[in-house]
This record gives structure tokens, sequence and C-alpha cells, in this order.
């Protein structure tokens, strides 16, 4: 027991087996090998116990960088906390974290310290600089004996409803995701590639540990950020490369038309709806290869899956789900009496398994509204079908109630796209007298807006959906309000119509 927990035993484990071979790239270049890169974190993780003990928290705010995967390790390492805030933040909602977190330091990149240095709480300490470099002088930590229940990860939500808060992610939550996406995702071995193009902060960082464990090469796009012609030269310069991708980085990677490298081996999504026209045409121009997760900071992103071959049949049905209750985790809908409903019917989703968090840092209230009886209450709305694939409607809060009738935006969402001329659509309820709440659509299209428009689409919906369901208003915009993660904000345009 003891120490295998640790995270650290996926790079131990990495190192031992395959020691010479490349681990850490910066685009096509190799920077380290797996025995430097764990020599390199061991190193780091000696100069962070000079200073933080066990349990501190240890913030990291960067583009995506090659050093972020030492730094992970090194803070794994050394028994602290690793918070990784997301580069796309203001500095002023980095300092929330900061603050909130009780961050002891900040590692951040050269750029983000420019602007994080005047206003953070704490020491900013420059990653690559030379103070780095001298971090890395230290002789190599001995990896401790790790209760299970220790933190690794504060995770902060993206905040699309709210304050973002800390979900507080143990090891044995992070090895139960890691286990969890080798037995259900993707089995990689070493002679694949994790390329990282989502934020190392979230999405992408989590996908570390499985692909360490099985030797994959960690490549870092040279950009730090997602571009998607850099993106498919990197897929052609390494073997069998695995991404994770928001949908709509799919959808720009589909927009290049450069199509089906042979060197891709999966694309996994997640973290937002994934629609299944655009599912289809990026199927279509890149091959079988895309895998779906669902999941959220809470849960780590296990709780439901869809393999590759749960794409192959095309199945609108199955390509519309967000698939079956990943291993380990055991998933539910429950009613508004609390009690599981029948197959079929819609409710809150809940889950359970030791890959769920240990609780929002610093905030009881919330924990006790989101962890009782042992599971997770995700705030998200689905339901089973008869052969155990999970629908997903909308965040609970996103449910628009309109004359008494529960109307999911996501399925008028879902008929809207099919429109050629929808580019992007998003449904959300207005406050009205009469029905409590209206459907309203938000549309980026090529339309002349007016009546006609209006019409056109109504005709489209009323092919499609139930008549109750069709949006009172269209409202046709350039673009629609996304946060950094490339979430769209309903909080946003619900305030547009007062
Ligand atoms: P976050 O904690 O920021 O990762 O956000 C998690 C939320 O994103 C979930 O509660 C869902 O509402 C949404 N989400 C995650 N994965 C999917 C998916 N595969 N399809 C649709 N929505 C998703």
């Amino acid at each position: 027991m003891g120490r295998a927990v640790n995270l650290f035993a996926t790079l131990d484990q990495a190192a031992a087996r395959f020691g010479d071979r490349g681990a850490v790239y910066r685009g096509e270049q190799q920077l380290h090998t797996w025995s430097e890169l764990r020599e390199r974190a061991l190193r780091l993780a000696t100069s962070l116990r000079r200073s933080y003990a066990p349990g501190q928290r240890i913030a990291i705010a960067s583009e995506n960088r090659a050093e972020l995967v030492e730094l992970f390790y090194a803070v794994w390492a050394a028994e602290c906390v690793v918070v990784p805030v997301n580069f796309k933040l203001h500095p002023r909602e980095m300092v929330q974290i900061l603050e909130d977190s009780g961050a002891a330091t900040v590692f951040a990149s050269p750029k983000i310290a420019t602007e994080l240095t005047p206003a953070s709480p704490v020491v900013v300490e420059l990653i690559g600089g030379l103070d780095y470099e001298h971090l890395l002088s230290a002789p190599p930590a001995t990896v401790p004996s790790t209760d299970p229940s220790t933190l690794a990860w504060l995770f902060y939500t993206s905040g699309t409803t709210g304050r973002s808060k800390g979900a507080m992610l143990s090891h044995r939550s992070l090895t139960a995701m890691t286990v969890a996406h080798l037995a259900d995702i993707d089995a990689p071995d070493e002679n694949c590639s994790l390329l990282h193009a989502a934020p190392m902060s979230h999405g992408s960082g989590l996908y570390i540990a499985p692909y360490v464990l099985r030797g994959a090469r960690q490549v870092v796009a040279a950009s730090g950020a997602f571009d998607p012609d850099e993106f498919l030269d990197l897929c052609a310069a390494h073997p069998g490369s695995s991404a994770f991708l928001a949908p709509t980085m799919i959808a720009r990677l589909v927009d290049t038309g450069r199509n089906g490298p042979s060197a891709l081996r999966t694309i996994v999504y997640g973290g937002g709806p994934m629609y299944i026209d655009g599912l289809k045409k990026a199927m279509a121009a890149f091959g079988p290869i895309f895998a779906q997760i669902y999941g959220q900071g809470e849960s780590p992103m296990t709780i439901t899956g869809l393999r590759r071959i749960d794409h192959e049949g095309n199945d609108d049905a199955i390509l519309g789900s967000v698939g079956i209750p990943r291993s380990g985790v055991e998933v539910t809908v429950l009613g508004e009496d609390g009690a599981p409903v029948e197959c079929g019917q819609i409710g809150e989703i809940v889950c359970r398994g030791d890959v769920v968090m240990s609780g929002y840092w610093n905030n009881p209230d919330a924990t006790r509204d989101t962890l009782k009886d042992g599971w997770l209450y995700t705030g998200d709305m689905g339901s089973f079908d008869e052969r155990g694939y999970l629908t997903l409607r909308d965040r609970s809060k996103d449910v628009v109630i309109s004359g008494g009738s529960n109307i999911y935006p996501r399925e008028v969402e879902e008929a809207l796209l099919e429109h050629p001329g929808v580019a992007e659509a998003c449904v959300v309820g207005a406050p009205d007298p009469e029905w409590g709440e209206v459907v309203v659509a938000f549309v980026v299209g090529s339309f002349v807006v007016g009546s006609a428009a209006d019409d056109a689409l109504d005709a489209h919906l009323l092919d499609r959906i139930a008549r109750f369901k069709r949006p009172k208003r269209y409202v046709f915009v350039d673009d629609l309000p996304k946060n950094s993660y490339g979430k769209v904000l309903k909080r946003e345009l619900r305030a547009r119509l007062g």
C-alpha cells in the first residue's frame, strides 16, 4: 500500500520500463527521456519541500508548456496539492483562485507572470527562468508513502453558473480516473503519444497520468495554444496520437479541410455538448477515432463514456448520448422525490465511486448541497434508455419550464443545427407573464434577419420537434458569449433578455 497510491508511481513505472525513450516533447523536439523527466520532477520536489510543507497548495498559471508535466509530478512527490489556474482567466479571477485556495506560491509562465505579479498575493515563480533552473539543482527526493485520501489537485470548476469552486481531488480519485480511462476509453502504449491541445490546467492535464503510466509521449505544441494546423502537423510527426479536445476545437479541425491524418489514434471529446451533426461531420472527416467522456471537475472525466467502437454503428440514439457508466462508477437518475426514476424518465444524474471529489475546498455549504449520502449530485439532467445509455438533457438550471412543460434546450438546439443556415444555436428561457418562461433561440448563421428567417426556422422545427418546444423568439447574433473553456454562457444570454 502506501506509496503505490501516490500518483508519482505512474512516472516511476514509466521511467523503470522506458527509461531512455523520449517522454516530453515541445512540438517535434524531444526535451527529456522518461528517466530525465523523473529525475527533474524529483529534484524539483526536493526544492519544493524545502519551502513548503505537505498539504500546501502550489498554483500553476501558464499556457501549455512542457515544464508543466514535471511540475505536476514534483508537487505530488512533495505531497503538496497542485492548483492549476486556467491561463485564459483575467488576472483578477486568478487572484480569486490564489486567495480561495490559500496557495503558498504560484508558478507562472513569463507571459502570465507579467500580468499576474502586480496583483498576486503570493510569490510568483517564473517557469523556465534562472531561479527555476536553480530549483532543479537540488538532489532528487524520495517519494513518501502517501495515504490515498491525500489531496493531489484542487480543480477549479469553470463557473458557468456562478463563482468558481475548488473540487478536492485526492490521489485515490485521480488513480481511479487513470484506471477507468485505460479500461474504458483509450489503452495507449509506449508507441503512442498524447498531444496536449486543450489547457493542461484542466481537460488535458487530467490525461497526463494515464498516458504517463503507459509510457506514451507527452507532446506540447510549441505555440502553447491550440492551432488546428499545428495540431494536425504534430499528429503526423508523433506516432499514435491521442488528444482531448473540446467540441468547439473539433469543429475547427474539421474546418481546416485537412481530413484523415492516419497518425491520429483517438480524439476524446467532452466537457460540453457535441451535437450529432457536428460529430458526424467529424467522423466523416477523420474516421472512427472518436471517444466521448462525460465528467465534471467533481468527478474528473469519469461519469459515463462512449468508446470508439460505440460510434461505429452511426446510431443517432447512441451518438446523441453520453454513453454508459464508467468502470468503478455507479450512475443513477433521481426524480424530484429523490427516488430513482424509470428508464426513459428524466431526472438529476447522481454518481458515486472512488473518482468522486472529497468536497469543495473551504466551502462546506456547497459540499453539503452536492455530496449527499456518498452520492455526487451533478446538477445535470438526463435519462437512461433500455440499452443503458445515458442521454444528457441540460444543467437542471437551464431547463426551460413553459406552461408547466419541461423543455430541454439541447433538443431544440440539436434540431436547429440541422438547418443548413445555422452555424451555432443556444436556447434559453425568458421570463413571461403568461407562460412562466418562453423559449428563446440565439442563432449564429447566414440569415437575413426578419420574419422570413423566423418562418424558415419555424417550418424547419415543426418537422422535427413538438410545437410547444419551438422558440417564441429568434435572436440572430454574430457570435455566442463563451467562457475561456469555450462553454456558452447561458446566464449572459438570459441577462440580455432582461
Ligand atoms: P466542468 O466541471 O467545468 O468540467 O463542467 C462539467 C459540466 O460540463 C458537466 O456537468 C456537464 O454539464 C458538461 N459536460 C461534461 N461532459 C459533457 C459531455 N460529454 N456532453 C455534454 N456536456 C458535458
